[in-house]
């Protein structure tokens, strides 16, 4: 292990100048070398996005008027940002260097490719920004630029050789720096193009980053004081977690809990780097700890995943008959649709997917083996912590906080982390409530 710190700050840390201030005290502040992953502006994504489809579609104007719109919004950024006039004409250099680039996409015929530089731009000026502001500021650093060591293969999965040496070689091109500065969110692909982690995806970066170079601990900074109880979206009382395992936060992440991107917890488990959840807004607040020990047999927190469709597959021939479950499952995985939660009786079969862009085609083959029934807009409701399904008690608990809930479907036993239920979206909400009361007295 060395003693790197990563800090990841997202959008809204960086968002306005006041922001990114705060986040240079901060991370000036942390004693020992320290590698800070930016995300873009808050917003920039979405506008590059939009740019991006805009483009796609021919609506050249469209383009240019949000193109000139983000260039407005990156000059009154920087004007805030930076006091002195030779740090201005550096931003302004940084700014119009992009932008430059931005509007010459206006003029070529527009590509899968394009779109990928198109979306690097926000992290690419957020960085040069924040160093920038730095330097100003009176603090060393230097720039790690992601597109030289961080990468995916033809899986799109990370590739961590490729990462730990470039990232390595990097690093030892500023041995006097204690401060570096990457992007969050770009790489490059298989074939060295500019490529992303998909949206949210500084997170993960984060965890590659700390991975990549045995990080004594990895700090993603956002807008709340870590993972909360339940979903603060929705409740209105909820409260920090102090302490997580990899495996609770990972349930919490994948099955709702929009703090943290969920790929970015597995990473940090392989290579043991605990993963603290922070507040840039309040600083002293603790967070969340997420780490490889496993604290107190209770439930931890709620998340809750909406858009869910449930599909029944109703038969007799799976009556005694093996092979039958496999058979269903061949048709998901042909159509690559992932399934989430799965109960079965002797003749039926539910499921659940979050991705029904092929689910006309997963029912037409599914036909095939029995009737089929499908309840869209349901969320699964899912309750994580160590142990909870040996833990007595807490069954009984889930279920009379549930009393007045239709249950759709139940998941137990499936891991010793989590217990899930299945119900329409309309009462979410009053789940949520009742079961932050039941569980956890608030
Ligand atoms: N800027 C990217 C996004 O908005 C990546 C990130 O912020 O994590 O998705
Ligand atoms: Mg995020």
């Amino acid at each position: 292990m060395s003693n790197i710190k990563v800090l990841k700050f997202g959008g809204t840390s960086v968002g306005k100048p006041s922001s990114m201030h705060m986040v240079a005290k901060i991370v000036t502040e942390t004693p020992g070398p320290k590698i800070v992953v930016l995300s873009a502006l808050s917003g920039t994504t979405n506008s590059l996005v939009k740019i991006g489809e805009d483009l796609t579609a021919g609506k050249h104007a469209d383009a240019s008027a949000e193109i000139e719109s983000l260039y407005t919004h990156y000059l009154q950024f920087q004007d805030k940002l930076v006091q002195k006039d030779v740090s201005k004409a550096k931003a302004q250099y940084v700014i119009n260097e992009h932008f430059t680039f931005m509007r010459s996409l206006l003029k070529v015929p527009f590509n899968d490719n394009f779109t990928k530089e198109l979306l690097a731009q926000g992290e690419l000026m957020s960085t040069k920004l924040f160093s920038i502001y730095l330097e100003e500021a009176g603090f060393r650093n230097a720039i790690l630029p992601a597109l030289e060591f961080m990468a995916i293969d033809e899986n799109d999965e990370p590739n961590m050789d490729f990462i730990i040496d470039n990232l390595g070689t990097q690093l030892r091109k500023h041995p006097e720096e204690e401060l570096f500065i990457t992007q969050g969110y770009i790489c490059l692909n298989a074939d060295q193009k500019i490529d992303n982690l998909k949206r949210g995806g500084s997170d993960y970066t984060a965890s590659l980053v700390g991975a990549a170079c045995y990080a004594e601990l990895v700090q993603i900074w956002t807008d709340i004081d870590g993972m909360h109880n339940n979903d603060p979206r929705v409740v209105s009382n909820t409260r920090p977690v102090a302490e997580l395992s990899f495996d609770e936060a990972s349930e919490l992440a994948y099955f709702g809990a929009k703090i943290l991107h969920p790929s970015s917890i597995l990473p940090a488990k392989q290579y043991n780097i605990p993963v603290q959840l922070k507040n840039t807004m309040e600083p002293e607040a603790y967070g969340t700890m997420i780490s490889s020990q496993e604290k107190n047999k209770t439930i931890k927190a709620i998340a809750a995943k909406d858009g869910i469709t449930a599909i029944k597959i109703k038969s007799t021939r799976m009556l005694l008959a093996y092979g039958f479950l496999s058979r269903v499952f061949d048709v998901f995985e042909k159509f690559k649709t992932p399934i989430d939660m799965i109960t079965t009786s002797e003749v039926a079969v539910s499921l659940t997917i979050d991705n029904d862009a092929r689910l006309t085609e997963i029912l037409d083959a599914l036909e095939a083996f029995g009737s089929v029934t499908v309840d869209p807009n349901q969320s699964i409701i899912c309750m994580v912590g160590n142990d909870v399904v040996r833990e007595k008690g807490i069954v009984k608990k889930i279920f009379d906080s549930l009393e007045d809930i239709p249950i759709r479907m139940i998941s137990y036993g499936g891991s010793k982390y989590n217990i899930s239920v299945l119900t329409e979206t309309q009462y979410k909400k009053k789940a949520l409530i009742a079961l932050n009361k039941g569980l956890f007295g608030l």
